[in-house]
């Protein structure tokens, strides 16, 4: 087998990573850079400078995503990507998603000094690709960058979006200066290729340092509101009373107990609730809950879904609320690329690994361009204690550094000569 051995440069990787690290940090809460935030337009400023002084050019299309653009191979040529995500959830761990980025930049440069000699030929151009909002923690849906770029998500509707406080993605964007697409955004590549932590703790209890993804869960995620009245929580008689926030509590209650009960296996939360007028002087008029079923089975996922959105209706009858269900999405299960995971394989065992087949439970980037007909690779490294969207999120040095081996590896061959073709070394 003709190899071409990774350059493992865990220190160009500290390096970057502990500048963005820094972006949004604060001691003992983790990282807060949320999607189209003054932290995101720091952390996109470092990666874009970082980038350009290893050569590339830097575009952005519509809805902010970033492409450090490295035309090795000249215009006519097919496009490689690789990247993940910038932006953390409030109070975030550091590896989720900038690991992606800034390997996958890591690889490009030590490509980059390769070219010209007999170690690299490109027969691509490959793209460093920041994608916007993937968390999903202030604007949702999440994916929503890579969700516009494939095509699943019209860029108006994105825009649109309003976070917490009904500040429009789009003006939160143009706030950062992302007010458009620049002239030479790269087209739609030929393949994807997204490293990123596990976030679970399959991988450690494997005792495996790469893990090559085969598909991942589907999730159905449900946004419901109860609508009640506003009133004094004083002289309104008990009677009178529409309590919303006392609806969303009997829901949570029971889509809790209803799917424990009769869906054990599925994984379920509800993790944020909204009340309005929330004060602690008028009854609650408005309460909503972002509710998440996740499962491999998208019919068990309709059936579990069917069962929650009955007893939600039962909450509101219960006290003399309205329910509305504002969003109700089924994000399907991915198959991610079968002749990809096999050339990941073979990367990692070239490079000392046995790789773990397995399935991903959270979203990513890979999967919006997978579904959209991108073939696309997912790359996992473990995640010490499967600790994620928490400060304590941490991988090891080592496994980084297997990450991001396996990662250059990956993108040197799909860079370098089309199969068919003579392979250098
Ligand atoms: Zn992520």
């Amino acid at each position: 087998m003709h190899e071409t051995a990774a350059i493992n440069d865990l220190d160009r990787l500290t390096a970057i990573f502990d500048r963005i690290s820094a972006v949004g940090a604060r001691p003992g809460e983790g990282v807060t850079r949320l999607a189209a935030s003054a932290e995101d337009g720091a952390a996109r400023a470092i990666f874009a400078e970082w980038m350009i002084e290893g050569g590339a050019r830097i575009e952005q299309d519509a809805i902010g995503n970033q492409f450090a653009c490295f035309d090795w191979a000249g215009e006519a040529a097919p496009w490689v990507f690789a990247g993940s995500h910038l932006d953390t959830q409030p109070r975030g761990g550091r590896f989720d998603g900038a690991f992606g980025v800034l390997a996958a930049g890591c690889a490009a440069l030590a490509m980059s000094h390769d070219l010209g000699t007999m170690r690299f030929k490109p027969a691509c151009n490959l793209a460093v690709v920041n994608w916007t909002n993937e968390e999903g923690a202030r604007y949702q849906p999440s994916l929503t960058g890579s969700g516009v770029f494939s095509g699943a998500l019209p860029l108006e509707r994105a825009l649109a979006l309003r976070d917490g406080v009904g500040v429009e993605l789009g003006a939160a964007l143009a706030a950062i200066g992302i007010t458009g697409a620049t002239q030479n955004v790269p087209p739609r590549p030929k393949t994807y290729v997204e490293l990123h932590v596990e976030q679970g703790r399959i991988l450690n209890e494997a005792g495996r340092g790469i893990g090559v993804v085969e598909g991942t869960w589907a999730a159905r995620k449900i946004t419901a509101s109860w609508i009640g009245r506003a009133a004094h929580t004083g002289p309104t008689p008990m009677a009178d009373r529409r309590d919303a926030l006392l609806a969303a509590a009997q829901g949570i209650a029971g889509f809790e107990a209803v799917t424990a009960q009769a869906y054990p296996h599925l994984h379920r939360s509800a993790a944020r609730l909204v009340v309005e007028p929330n004060s602690p002087n008028v009854v609650v008029e408005r309460a909503t809950v972002w509710f998440e079923l996740r499962g491999l089975d998208t019919a068990e996922l309709d059936r579990a879904g069917q069962a929650v959105l009955a007893l939600f209706a039962k909450a509101a009858s219960d006290t003399g609320t309205r329910l509305e269900i504002a969003a109700d999405m089924l994000r399907a299960p991915a198959e991610m690329d079968a002749g990809l995971m096999a050339l990941v394989g073979e990367a990692a065992r070239s490079a000392g690994f046995e790789p773990l087949i397995m399935r991903s439970v959270a979203g990513h980037d890979a999967v919006a361009l997978q579904n959209s007909g991108i073939a696309s690779a997912l790359i996992f490294v473990p995640s010490v204690d499967g600790i994620a969207h928490h400060p304590d999120e941490f991988t090891h040095p080592e496994d980084l550094q297997a990450g991001l081996s396996v990662l250059e590896s990956v993108l040197r061959r799909l860079v370098e000569a089309p199969a068919g073709q003579d392979k250098k070394d």
